[in-house]
């Protein structure tokens, strides 16, 4: 009898097809939502997946349980020197529908500008860059770097090395970039970029977070009404987390502004999403608890076979809970930073 293929599915009838790779938990800005000033107690190398065991694991998740995308983020991914390679032996793997998984990455752009071409010829499909503010002094409050210079360079490398679309992921925080978020909407209409805002979570350093001090995407809405004319965008969402809205400025000019409601409006019933940690952990949700993780690292170097670590990958999978549950009465943050994890 011919074997089922496994799929990563869970007990409330989703199908994970997105897989998320921390590729380092290090990182050279410090934003105030993901990091202490200090940096965090960094994972040793030794700890952390090498290129071959990101790749094999990348692979099986590709050619054994149905993964058709495949984001690496970390951390910043382009501190790893070898995220060229790692791009390329991804798109040489082929999906269950007979293609090569799309590749994207998630970066601060601090050295895009040297890399971009790069990784276009490796074959990266997109990329998502983030930026909180184009005020100089706003960028530099909230990442602690005055860098705004090199990340802006890094997007006009992406956009010419044809890594379209360039997305933008922007965090708003309170009584610093609120006022600049508008600004920010232009910069990206200007250059066709796709901007998404998302809500901060309870994922950077501890006791920071609150409910009911973050700026929650009704907020935003608000702000951004004053200057400019919101529709609900007529594009159905899917399992994307964004919910598009077409803006228009005073000029006529229009565009679309993307709005991730991670917390006040959660999509967990529509999540997709697999994650591998810098360590190799697999997690079924940004929120899960450090016992729900299961270590393919450790299986892989105790000898495990391809088969054993796809299993162990469905059955950690089967697992996942319904929602984050940020707003239950008894919600943890995660022990894991967003970093660690892969944002
Ligand atoms: N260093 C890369 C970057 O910043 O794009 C990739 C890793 S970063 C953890 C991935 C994404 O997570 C970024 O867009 C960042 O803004 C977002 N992020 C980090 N901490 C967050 C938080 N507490 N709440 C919401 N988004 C957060
Ligand atoms: Fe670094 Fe990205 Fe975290 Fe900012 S959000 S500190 S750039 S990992």
């Amino acid at each position: 009898m011919a074997s089922v293929p496994l799929e990563l599915a869970d007990r409330f009838g989703r199908v994970a097809r997105d897989l998320r790779v921390s590729l380092t938990d290090r990182c050279n800005l410090r934003c105030t939502y993901c990091m202490p000033a200090a940096g965090l107690e960094w994972i040793p190398t030794e700890q952390s997946l090498d290129d071959a065991e990101v790749i094999r694991l990348v692979g099986i998740g590709v050619e054994k349980l149905g993964i058709r995308s495949v984001r690496f983020t970390g951390g910043e991914p382009l501190l790893r020197r070898s995220l060229e390679d790692i791009v390329a032996a991804t798109t040489r793997l082929r999906t269950d529908e007979g293609r090569a998984p799309a590749t994207a990455i998630t970066t601060n752009a601090l050295g895009l500008d040297k890399r971009a071409a790069g990784l276009a010829a490796a074959g990266l499909d997109r990329i998502n860059v983030s930026l909180d503010s184009t005020d100089r002094a706003a960028f530099a409050e909230l990442t602690r770097r005055d860098r705004l210079g090199d990340v802006l360079a890094g997007i006009d490398a992406a956009l010419e090395a044809g890594l379209s679309p360039v997305k933008v992921n922007s965090v708003v925080m309170p009584g610093v970039n609120e006022d600049s978020a508008c600004d920010l909407v232009r910069f990206c209409l200007d250059r066709g970029l796709q901007l998404r805002f998302i809500e901060q979570m309870p994922l950077g350093p501890r006791g920071e977070w609150t409910r009911e001090g973050m700026v929650t995407a009704r907020d935003l809405l608000d702000r951004l009404a004053r200057e400019f004319t919101l529709r609900p965008a007529a594009e159905p969402r899917g399992s994307a987390p964004a919910a598009l809205w077409d803006v228009t400025d005073a000029s006529g000019r229009s565009g679309k502004v993307g709005i991730i409601a991670s917390v006040t409006h959660p999509f967990c019933g529509a999540c997709d999403r697999t994650r591998l940690t810098t360590d190799g952990a697999v997690r079924s949700c940004l929120f899960s608890a450090a016992a729900e993780e299961v270590s393919l690292r450790d299986m892989m170097r105790a000898g495990a076979s391809d088969d054993e670590l796809a299993e162990a990958w469905a059955a950690a999978m089967w697992n996942k809970k319904p929602g984050h549950g940020i707003d239950d009465v008894g919600f943890l943050q995660p022990e894991r930073t967003m970093s660690e994890i892969g944002g």
